[in-house]
């Protein structure tokens, strides 16, 4: 068998001057390295997806990197678009996400973090629509699924960008580029499921007989109560918002619960079903490796990053582009200022650490963080990577080639 390497641009997040600059210079010529120039005609609409940040978080991408991404789209005489999905639960109640259940709600976060159709120069929009339902169903041969929910208005679009904020991930060790496409381009059900798996079941005669609070939240009307005040539940109606779950306080509705190896296996497949979905050839990877913390950006904490900022790399194989990313981060010195540090016996450098090892995480036996200060290891991050060269979303071998600036 003969493997092919992927290539991997990197560019070192060390400035000297503006001419290097990191939002200006470094986003668009990463960008540019792995072919949009000559693959974009005239007008052709472009989507970037990227991470507004949940409304406590200070980590995520600075909106200038985006801007200058936009900027880019135009000169080559594309129009850009910025986009985010709706997060799991009901809007207006903080919801699993964090107050990001809808296309109100969350562009109210953007706007806060400094996204808006102003700073950007595109207009703003929910990939999976204004209400987390607007889906394509594409069938995949996964390890947990055979379909998945892919964000329907990705059907827009003649490219994607998945510009990702690469940075640790409780549940599934990292965040980059798989988990962009495999939690951030599917419908809200479609993260749900990453989360939880595709159980859904009604115990029917725990209904309240006067209860009609999921048939008031339910977007379709799958959910009526006949004159009987039987709950009825309509398959072909329901679009998988899993919203009456989040409404019911008697346990009718069960969706399911999955260990962290479930989690992963399950966003590796939404990830595949997106790429299935899309085409691989329309979508490029952007990894922004700065202010690398531990949680990820639908988190309010913000801690202190665990590693120097690395820089910004660009692949057309997501899994090449994540696993350059991890290796660059475990070469690195250790922030002795970081969570980190707070292990005992662990060095600054060392070779055998591999940091992402080591970062908190998620105990389903008590639904909390883990914060690991006992230094026990965890291959999370190994085994998203696998799995998604398993699945065949791309492969682990990749040429790092550095640009540098100055000699372009
Ligand atoms: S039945 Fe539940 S999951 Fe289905 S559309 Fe209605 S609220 Fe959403
Ligand atoms: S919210 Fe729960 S108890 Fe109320 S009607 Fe729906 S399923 Fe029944």
């Amino acid at each position: 068998m003969v493997f092919i390497k992927s290539d991997v641009y990197y560019f070192t997040a060390r400035t000297y001057s503006h001419i290097e600059s990191m939002s200006k210079v470094k986003g668009p010529l990463a960008l540019k390295k792995i072919g949009i120039e000559q693959e974009t005609k005239n007008s052709d609409k472009i989507v970037i997806k990227t991470h507004f940040g949940a409304e406590e978080n200070t980590r995520y991408l600075r909106p200038s990197y985006i801007r200058f991404l936009c900027d880019y789209i135009k000169e080559l005489g594309g129009i850009p678009f910025v986009a985010e999905s709706c997060g799991w639960g009901v809007p207006g109640t903080g919801g699993e996400y964090g107050g990001r259940a809808n296309e109100e709600e969350y562009l109210e976060i953007a706007l806060k973090h400094g996204f808006t159709e102003e700073t950007m120069g595109a207009p703003l929009l929910m990939l999976d629509g204004p209400d987390g339902i607007d889906y394509e169903i594409q069938k995949i041969n996964g390890k947990k699924f055979n379909e998945v929910l892919v964000a329907g208005r990705l059907r827009e679009f003649k490219h994607l960008i998945i510009a990702s904020h690469f940075k640790g991930h409780s549940g599934s060790g990292f965040g980059g580029a798989i988990k962009n496409l495999g939690i951030g381009c599917v419908s809200k059900g479609g993260k749900t499921q990453a989360h939880m798996g595709k159980t859904f079941k009604f115990a029917f005669d725990a209904c309240v007989s006067e209860c009609k609070e999921c048939l008031e939240i339910c977007p379709t009307k799958a959910l009526t109560k006949n004159e009987k005040k039987e709950l009825k539940f309509d398959k072909d109606k329901c679009r998988y918002c899993y919203m009456c779950k989040s409404v019911c306080k008697n346990k009718v509705i069960d969706i399911g619960s999955s260990t962290p190896e479930e989690f992963i296996l399950q966003m590796v497949d939404n990830a595949k079903g997106v790429v299935d979905y899309y085409g691989k050839d329309r979508i490029y990877y952007l990894n922004y490796a700065i202010d690398i913390t531990w949680q990820c950006d639908c988190c309010g904490g913000s801690d202190i990053p665990i590693i120097p900022d690395i820089g910004i790399l660009s692949s057309k194989d997501p899994v090449a582009v994540d696993q350059a990313c991890i290796d660059l981060a475990h070469l690195s010195l250790m922030n002795p200022y970081s969570i980190l540090s707070e292990i005992k016996n662990l060095p600054l450098r060392n070779e055998k650490c591999n940091w992402f090892s080591y970062i908190p995480r998620f105990n389903p036996e008590n639904n909390e963080i883990d914060l690991n200060y006992n230094g026990n290891v965890s291959k999370q991050w190994e085994r998203q990577l696998i799995a998604a060269e398993e699945i065949g979303l791309g492969t682990r071998d990749y040429n790092l080639i550095e640009v540098k600036v100055k000699n372009e």
